[in-house]
C-alpha cells in the first residue's frame, strides 16, 4: 500500500482523526488593538448579497471583508520589517510544502492559569524535550495555554490599564527555537505570537521580529490545542493566496493518530 492509500485508509477507519484548531470567523470575534496612533485591523464583516429573494431567487451568498490578521490566522515573513526583503515572504509565494508540517505542542496551561504574563523560556523547552524528545527541524512549535478557557471573551487580549497581558516566548527562547531547532514557526491560542508585555521588550515583539526575520511563520488565535498530543500530529494550514499578502485568516487542521 502506498503512503497515501494508507493515509486514506487510516482516515476512513478512524486510525487518524482530524482536529479543527480554528475559531469560527464571526463578526464579534475580537481583533488585535494597537495604540491609537497606528492603523487598526478590521474585524470580520459579512453582508448578504441575496438569500433566495428578489436579489437572487435561487441562491444565498455574502460579501465579506476582514483584515489579513483577524480570527485564526497565518503570519507570513513580510508581515514584519525584519522579513520584508526575504524571498518567498508573502502568502502567495511561500512554498506550499510548508503548509503541511508536524507540530510539537508545549503545554503551558498550568503556568498561564497562574500568570497571564507567563513567558515561555529556552529552559522550559529544554525541560520539555527531556520528556518528549528533541524538537525536530521544520516543526511548528505550538504553545498551549488553554487561553479560550482562561480569557474574558469580552476582553480576549486581556487589555488592562497598563496594556495587554497574555503569554508568549521571551527573546532568548525565540532565538533558540530558530537557531538551535530551526522550527517552521510559532503558534499560539492568544491574539498574537508575542506576549502582551512584549511591546516593551528590546526589540519590541521579538517573536515577530526574529521569527519573520528568519523566514518563519506565525499562527495565532487557534483553539483546541489541548486535544493534540505533545508530538505526532501533522498540521495542515494553507493561508489564502492573497497577492503580496502578509497573512490571512485560514482553517487550521491537525491530523492526529488515534490512540486505541
Ligand atoms: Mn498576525
Amino acid at each position: 500500500m502506498t503512503a497515501l492509500e494508507n493515509l486514506v485508509k487510516e482516515l476512513t477507519s478512524g486510525g487518524v482523526a482530524i482536529i479543527d484548531l480554528t475559531e469560527t470567523l464571526r463578526e464579534e470575534y475580537p481583533t488585535i488593538t494597537l495604540p491609537p496612533e497606528f492603523g487598526q485591523a478590521s474585524a470580520f464583516k459579512k453582508d448578504v448579497i441575496s438569500q433566495y429573494d428578489d436579489r437572487g431567487p435561487m441562491w444565498f451568498w455574502h460579501n465579506i471583508s476582514v483584515s489579513e490578521h483577524t480570527g485564526t490566522h497565518f503570519d507570513a515573513p513580510i508581515h514584519w520589517v525584519s522579513g520584508k526583503d526575504l524571498p518567498n515572504n508573502t502568502v502567495d509565494t511561500i512554498p506550499p510544502a510548508d503548509f503541511i508540517a508536524p507540530a510539537c505542542v508545549v503545554n503551558c496551561s498550568n503556568e498561564v492559569a497562574e500568570d497571564r504574563d507567563f513567558l515561555l523560556t529556552r529552559d522550559f523547552l529544554i525541560n520539555w524535550e527531556e520528556t518528549f524528545g528533541k524538537i525536530p527541524r521544520g516543526s511548528w512549535l505550538f504553545m498551549r495555554s488553554d487561553w479560550r478557557k482562561i480569557a474574558d471573551p469580552n476582553n480576549y487580549a486581556n487589555i488592562q490599564e497598563d496594556g495587554a497581558h497574555h503569554p508568549g516566548p521571551d527573546e532568548e527562547c525565540v532565538k533558540w527555537m530558530i537557531e538551535e531547532r530551526d522550527v517552521l514557526g510559532f503558534g499560539t491560542e492568544c491574539i498574537g505570537t508575542d506576549a502582551g508585555i512584549a511591546m516593551s521588550f528590546d526589540p519590541p515583539l521579538p517573536c515577530h521580529y526574529f521569527m519573520h526575520g528568519a523566514g518563519k511563520y506565525g499562527l495565532q488565535c487557534m483553539t483546541n490545542l489541548d486535544l493534540l498530543p505533545a508530538t505526532g500530529s501533522v498540521i495542515v494550514c494553507p493561508p489564502l493566496k492573497i497577492e503580496g499578502g502578509s497573512g490571512s485568516p485560514l482553517r487550521v487542521l491537525a491530523l492526529v493518530p488515534k490512540l486505541s
